[in-house]
């Protein structure tokens, strides 16, 4: 495996030419001693054959075959280029890396780096690297991780039906194959061979340099009076010949060495290998995890809770991801596989209940493990920041976080320095610390089960099962047993564990997955806290703002909210669970603060902003004044406007706008009226096709749709029919993989390909409604004949229920409808703009991508342009124009909607009131004269400039 150093890496390179890039490379490889005179040449010849780059923003230039003899020795450089270079194809490399290897080491390299190219987000962070380190880091990863749990082998290792008539024939064909020198050849030769049965042979050697592995089938040979029908040959490094030993003894352990053996080539053997053995008695299950957030830790607990519940030996692999088996009971183990939305789990059962337990985790993921499927709205992501080491903070400054929880908190901070752990690092009694360790873990997991009894909050409740799960978890006391014996002191043992659990979670590319560390750490703490015997400093008497590195969700559950006024920690993110504590608790929060916070005296006043994720350390007099005020107004208004929601929304000149409500669950239906919406103004139906592993059936629809009716007491509900398929697949309508799903087949577009699914549902939403206000709109909508087959389809169906008071309409959410909304005008009800989607296609921006969170903004006077032609396009044919997307709920676009002409905002349950109540501090006048500035601005900071002048 390569490895680089701070040496290798030179950053702020000024060339702006591929060909000056390379031979400033190949000067470097020259200079030092890596490669002869020449070398260059051969790189460039190589890029003319072929464009080296390799995605998110990476170049690999290396040479030809004709010129691996200038290479003298392995080696790679990096070049960083702050302003890229145009690498052919329309693309820019910002990191180059020229390569030198002699034999195929870059293949190591490459596989590291396609795992690199694979995380998310990366091609902005490679862009934006400055420091040498930060390119190491970048290039490194986890890289090391990847390489133990992979699968190692290609097939020029493997050789099937190998012709030798004795065991050191066939051990002498394994060490070509491996390209191994003769001493290794030697020692080869001369290790222990091991029978590992069915006629299968381990031979081993350590690898001094590169670990390799060769498989090998023969037959007709015996050793030592056993058949030799296979051979492993490994060269040892680490662990990472793990994976395929497990993967042959999978196969032999399932009594089928020779099947293994007898497969007719290398291809075959290795496919097989990898799939690993179906026997009889073995019973494997596949299923799709459809958890917007894939299994993380709370769907984690419920599936190991399932699993628990049989004795059957449950093991369960990743198939998008390292593909290794782990057990199905180990809550560590199972978010280990970072299995993300989409993924496809295998189960595998042996015992008497296999069959049973096959069936019911089938039936527990495919039932969404206690997550409803629907569309929700993204978390927003933490941003990078870095974390400085304590240095104080002069008074009156301004921190800035990521805002976690809103509000306005002002008191004085409470900085909770973390625990100190005094403890040996050695212990003489074995089996003492042992039971110093189970007595801990018993009493640490009795304060859970207090704090869960005490506790109401289902999201907290769910939260210290998962940290009761992970503190049974076998794999983690196991681990700490093992050190014990080999004479750790508990305490030693148990953090070495956590910290290595935990900074393996924190690798993960997933950002949910990887905030589970803190879990881990958390209970992690708490078990040390008992071993030795250390006690927190107790928090004040009176209010505070709580600052810490990091706030556990076990410390978070547990805190007293007449105290805590608000939350201040050093990292995190807005996903983690002490963020989503905080928002359930209605607790201001700010994370990723930065460390100089730590430094600050406890007792400094300050106000933290949770709204904008600011903290003001040592305010002036003036500020703080002011800081109360707004606090205290933010109060009154909040009742105020609670108090009037029910009046309607009328401008100050007498304009009425309608708001209404956004809705992800019918359950949620009665929440409408109280909240003051005037109707539903986006029912996502998705909710009633997700959370389920096959289709529903009409009257199962009609059952969710006449729940919202009967809520809604005769308002409006705006449904949209079901919004699936690219990136939300169903379950039980599995969808070719896209490479660009959010331009791929979702929304009326896969409807079209199941008419039927789509018939059902607009009966099903037409009979619910009778003859009360049904609004449908189709999602997705970029073309005229989708429409028109819509359209079709619903005039059928309406033309056998007869519902009294309906109107079809579609969402604008494709600029082509925008553009082309006069002629939809025609025939539509209405339009209702979904921003999110508008937005995300007008920039081109993934709405998914937090790189591009802050550029995605839909007051682009582009997005705002679209609207406008929706509006007057609309207008001139009498038809109504609601917003249905986020935007609707941005203060700063309230005005302009308005202004534009729109007649409808529906917005989520908790901004109702408060939409309801800024549309009357405007006057419809002033709205468009801000619009029409708006639409001549020339970006998206300039409209929001606008607003504050
Ligand atoms: C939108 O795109 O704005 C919208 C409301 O739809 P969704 O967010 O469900 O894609
Ligand atoms: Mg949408």
């Amino acid at each position: 495996m390569f490895s680089l150093t701070a040496q290798d890496v030179k950053t702020g390179v000024p060339l702006a030419d591929k060909a000056a890039v390379i031979q400033a490379l190949a000067d470097w490889l020259e200079q030092d001693g890596h490669v002869a005179a020449g070398y260059g040449a051969g790189m460039l010849t190589r890029e003319a054959q072929n464009s080296t780059y390799l995605g998110q923003g990476i170049a690999i230039p290396h040479g030809t075959q004709e010129c691996r003899h200038l290479i003298k020795n392995t080696g790679i450089k990096a070049m960083h280029l702050p302003d890229g270079v145009p690498w052919g194809g329309g693309e820019r490399a910002y990191l180059v890396l020229g390569i030198a290897a002699g034999s195929d080491e870059h293949l190591d390299l490459l596989k590291q780096l396609a795992r690199t190219l694979s995380r998310d987000g990366l091609f902005e962070r490679v862009k934006a690297a400055r420091q040498s380190q930060e390119v190491l880091q970048l290039l490194q990863g986890n890289a090391e991780s990847a390489t133990e749990t992979k699968f190692v082998l290609s097939a020029d290792r493997v050789a099937v039906k190998a012709r030798a008539g004795t065991l050191e024939l066939l051990v002498e064909q394994a060490a070509t194959l491996m390209q191994l020198n003769p001493t290794e050849e030697s020692a080869l030769q001369q290790s222990a061979g091991m029978y590992i049965g069915q006629g299968w042979w381990l031979k081993q050697i350590p690898a001094d340099d590169k670990p390799g592995a060769a498989l090998l089938t023969a037959s007709g040979i015996t050793h030592r009076q056993q058949p030799v029908s296979g051979l492993l040959a490994l060269a040892v490094r680490g662990s990472e010949h793990k994976t395929l030993l497990t993967r042959v003894a999978d196969w032999l352990a399932a009594g089928r060495g020779a099947e293994l053996a007898g497969q007719d080539s290398a291809e075959a053997l290795l496919n097989v290998l990898k799939r690993g053995p179906v026997s009889l008695s073995s019973h494997q299950r596949t299923v799709v995890v459809r958890n917007t957030h894939g299994l993380h830790a709370r769907p984690g607990a419920m599936l190991v809770q399932a699993a628990k519940n049989f004795d059957a030996d449950i093991q369960v692999c990743n198939l998008d991801g390292d593909e290794h088996w782990v057990s199905a009971k180990s809550l560590m183990k199972m978010i280990g596989l970072g299995v993300k939305a989409g993924h496809q789990l295998v189960f595998r059962a042996e015992g008497p209940d296999a069959e049973a337990a096959l069936d019911a985790l089938t039936e527990a993921v495919n039932g969404g493990l206690g997550e409803a499927f629907v569309a929700q709205a993204t978390e927003p992501q933490a941003e990078e920041h870095d974390i400085h080491e304590p240095q104080g903070i002069d008074p009156n400054t301004l921190v800035r976080g990521v805002a976690a929880s809103p509000g306005i908190a002002i008191g004085p901070v409470f900085v909770d320095a973390p625990l100190r752990f005094d403890y040996p690092q050695q212990a003489g009694d074995t089996q003492a610390e042992q039971q110093k360790l189970s007595a801990a873990i018993e009493q640490a997991s009795a304060e859970l089960s207090a704090t869960l009894r005490r506790l109401s909050d289902t999201q907290a409740r769910d939260m210290m099962s998962m940290h009761r799960e992970l503190l049974a978890d076998s794999s983690l006391t196991q681990g700490v047993s093992c050190r014990i014996k080999q004479g750790q002191s508990a305490a030693a043992a148990w953090w070495s564990e956590i910290d290595s659990a935990a900074d393996r979670q924190a690798a993960s590319s997933d950002a949910l997955l990887a905030e589970r560390a803190a879990d881990i750490r958390d209970i992690g703490r708490r078990v040390m806290a008992i071993l030795c015997h250390s006690r927190m400093t107790p928090p004040p008497e009176h209010p505070y703002l709580w600052l810490a590195q990091d706030i556990g969700p076990s410390q978070l559950v547990n805190l007293d909210p007449s105290r805590v006024l608000g939350l201040v920690t050093v990292g995190g993110g807005a996903s983690s669970h002490s963020a989503i504590l905080a928002r359930s608790l209605g607790i201001p929060a700010l994370v990723a603060a930065g460390g100089a916070v730590m430094a600050l005296p406890s007792g400094t006043e300050a106000i933290l902003n949770g709204d904008d994720g600011t903290l003001w350390v040592a305010p002036e007099a003036a500020m703080l004044e002011q800081a109360r005020v707004r606090q205290q107004r933010e109060r009154e208004q909040a009742e105020q406007d609670w108090m009037r929601r029910h009046d309607a929304a009328i401008t100050l000149d007498g304009h009425r706008i309608g708001v209404a409500a956004n809705l992800a669950d019918t359950g949620q239906a009665r929440e409408v009226m109280e909240v003051g919406a005037e109707g539903v103004g986006l029912l996502r139906t998705e909710f009633v096709f997700m959370a389920r592993h096959s289709e529903p059936d009409l009257d199962e629809q009609l059952a969710f749709y006449r729940q919202a009716f009967d809520a809604l007491d005769g308002r409006p509900l705006v449904a949209r029919t079901l919004d699936v398929g690219g990136d939300k697949p169903l379950p039980y309508w599995p969808v070719p993989k896209e490479d660009n799903p959010f331009l791929g087949v979702r929304g009326i577009r896969l409807c079209m390909q199941k008419p039927e699914l789509l018939k059902t549902q607009l009966r099903a939403l037409l009979m619910a409604a009778g003859d009360r206000p049904l609004r449908i709109m189709f999602p997705m909508v970029a073309d005229w004949s989708e429409w028109r087959w819509a359209k079709a389809l619903f005039d059928k169906i309406q033309s056998e229920v007869q519902a009294t008071d309906v109107q079809v309409g579609i969402m604008v959410e494709v600029p082509s409808v925008a553009l082309n909304a006069a002629v939809f005008a025609e025939e539509v009800d209405f339009f209702s703009i979904g921003t999110n989607d508008l937005t995300q296609y007008t920039l081109a921006m993934d709405r998914g991508n937090g790189g591009l969170a802050r550029l995605s903004d839909g007051l682009n006077p582009a997005v705002l342009r679209l609207i406008k032609m929706v509006v007057d396009a609309a207008h001139a044919k009498g038809k109504w124009v609601g917003v249905c997307g986020e935007l609707a709920s941005d203060p700063v676009a309230l005005p302009l909607l308005l202004g534009l002409g729109v007649d409808e905002l529906s917005v989520s349950l908790k901004r109702v009131t408060l939409v309801k109540a800024q549309v009357r501090e405007w006057s419809l006048s002033s709205c468009r004269k801000l619009a029409e500035q708006a639409l001549q601005a020339v970006d998206a900071p300039a409209v929001r400039q606008l607003y504050n002048n």
